[in-house]
């Protein structure tokens, strides 16, 4: 009480004179936002998360939702965001919870990087009239090849290949659990990245058997918790990855609520219905380089050395060091999670404080194995904060082989990015596991939807592939010349290895 009422977040207002009470904004909000009286519709505009999905549903556009009407009192340094969460902690005593990626105010890097374009002496490429090769495979490649020639017309490739993962696109979606998310969405997903030739992760809530059919595009994840993890699941996998670490929240482990674990859920992660899933920080058998080597290679064995084996880390200060020990790992490739990655929750004060963006994490650990002349023994796999194609295309140049999205993915299927994954309540049926609000998401509409997102993004690739002349996505990548810093100081561009606008 010696707080008293904070200011609300946003302010809902129902136009009287548009509304025709027809009841959908109440039955469509899972917050309570709305109630229904005899001459018309009331707000609790306080339970208001600007999910927007009432906005959505109103057939007669009565709906407005405006952000911070009657905001704290401004100061620099004392923001609204400072106070409301002192005010939160001061009530509560504990920590923090946030949903999808970093909120806080950081420059975005992708944003201070432009990329370059023939003219004149170069000529660009038309790619509706010239092949673009946009095939990407991911795994270890040789150093070299050798053949053995047994006839003039018979050439065979002596040099053995290990396994890769074949993408018709560079552009993979992460993983997202299946008890964070709902199991349409894991559907929707599924289906799309079969359509289209790439591949989506498992998240680490197992394998649910709708997914069998899907399984062929599906890396399965092997995370501290070790949810959902028997060598069926393993084998049935395209690849494998192993979670370390997340770029939401570096250096610690995760929950996902007993509320959300539901008898589906609990079945498919393995664990009782109800309880609490609570993954360590740390693997409990990996102390060391040696330790993720047995594992990675525990791993190979137990499916029989078919599968890729990916490591997933958080980008941190010393993410390239880290890096370069796993591709000596015997890991077929790294997954770096920048500090934007999304997440159904996190500790505020870890998604927003912890950890270093994707673009220096990339073009640092492609410096470093190139370096260490080691590049080929990993792919890269870059993720957190992919929010378009223009960024997949600068990831690419700063040295990754391919890109994980997961918010994007979700926004195709109607996320509004309102934060609140983690109580379970989405009004569009993707983080949720309640029934009524799961069956809003029709998995086959969704899927279209994340399908033409990644067609599309592919599509702009290609054409900012060609024109800056380049056919193959090979040429792009780690090709920091075509890229330069607009509005960064030297010791960025240096990390970046990039040259500033005009040089
Ligand atoms: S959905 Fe729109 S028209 Fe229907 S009751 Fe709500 S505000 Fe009125
Ligand atoms: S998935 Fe749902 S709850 Fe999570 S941010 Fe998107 S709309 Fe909000």
């Amino acid at each position: 009480m010696i707080i008293g009422s904070r200011p609300t977040k946003f302010q809902v207002v129902v136009d009287k004179n548009q509304c025709m009470l027809c009841g959908r904004c109440v039955d469509n909000c899972s917050y309570g936002v709305f109630r229904m009286e005899p001459e018309e519709i009331i707000t609790n505009t306080r339970n208001c998360v600007a999910c927007h999905r009432c906005i959505s549903q109103c057939p007669r556009d009565a709906i407005t939702i405006k952000e911070r009407p009657c905001d704290y009192r401004s100061h620099p340094v004392w923001t609204a965001q400072v106070k409301e969460n002192i005010f939160k902690q001061a009530e509560s005593g504990k920590i923090l919870l946030g949903g999808m990626g970093n909120a806080a105010q950081y420059p975005i890097l992708f944003d201070h990087l432009v990329l370059d374009a023939c003219q004149v002496t170069n000529p660009s490429i038309d790619p509706l009239r010239e092949p673009m090769e946009l095939r990407t495979y991911i795994g270890k490649k040789p150093r070299q090849l050798e053949f053995i020639q047994k006839s003039d017309t018979d050439i065979s490739l002596v040099t053995e290949l290990v396994p890769n993962l074949k993408l018709e696109t560079p552009i993979m979606i992460g993983h997202m659990s299946y008890g964070a998310i709902s199991l349409n969405a894991h559907k929707a997903m599924a289906k799309a990245v079969s359509d289209i030739g790439t591949f989506m992760g498992t998240g680490e809530g197992g394998l649910h058997e709708a997914l069998y059919p899907y399984q062929d595009h599906m890396i399965v994840q092997v995370a501290s918790g070790r949810f959902g993890v028997d060598v069926n699941y393993l084998e049935r996998g395209a690849a494998i990855e192993i979670k370390i670490g997340q770029g939401a929240k570096p250096g610690i482990g995760g929950h996902l609520p007993g509320e959300k674990v539901c008898a589906d859920v609990s079945c498919t992660r393995m664990i009782p219905e109800g309880s609490d899933a609570i993954s360590p920080a740390p693997h409990h058998d990996i102390y060391s380089i040696e330790d993720l080597k047995q594992l990675v290679i525990s791993l190979k064995e137990a499916t029989e050395w078919k599968k890729p084996v990916f490591v997933k880390i958080a980008a941190v200060h010393n993410v390239a060091a880290i890096a370069a020990g796993i591709a000596r790992s015997g890991a077929d490739a790294v997954v770096i999670d920048g500090f934007r990655g999304g997440t159904g929750a996190a500790p505020s004060v870890f998604r927003d404080h912890v950890g270093i963006p994707i673009e220096a994490a990339v073009a640092a650990v492609d410096t470093k194995l190139r370096r260490q002349g080691i590049r080929n023994e990993v792919s890269i796999i870059a993720s957190g904060g992919i929010r378009q194609s223009a960024d997949v295309a600068k990831a690419i140049c700063l040295g990754a082989d391919a890109v994980y999205i997961g918010t994007a993915a979700l926004v195709a299927m109607g996320c509004r990015v309102c934060g609140t994954c983690y109580r379970g309540l989405c009004t569009w049926g993707i983080a949720t596991q309640r029934p009524d609000l799961v069956a809003r998401l029709d998995p086959e509409e969704a899927s279209h939807n994340v399908k033409n997102l990644i067609e599309a993004w592919t599509l702009e690739l290609a054409e900012l592939m060609g024109a800056a002349g380049i056919n193959s996505i090979e040429s792009l990548r780690g090709n920091r010349d075509r890229l330069r810093g607009y509005m960064l100081d030297q010791s960025m561009l240096d990390v970046l290895d990039v040259k500033p606008i005009g040089a």
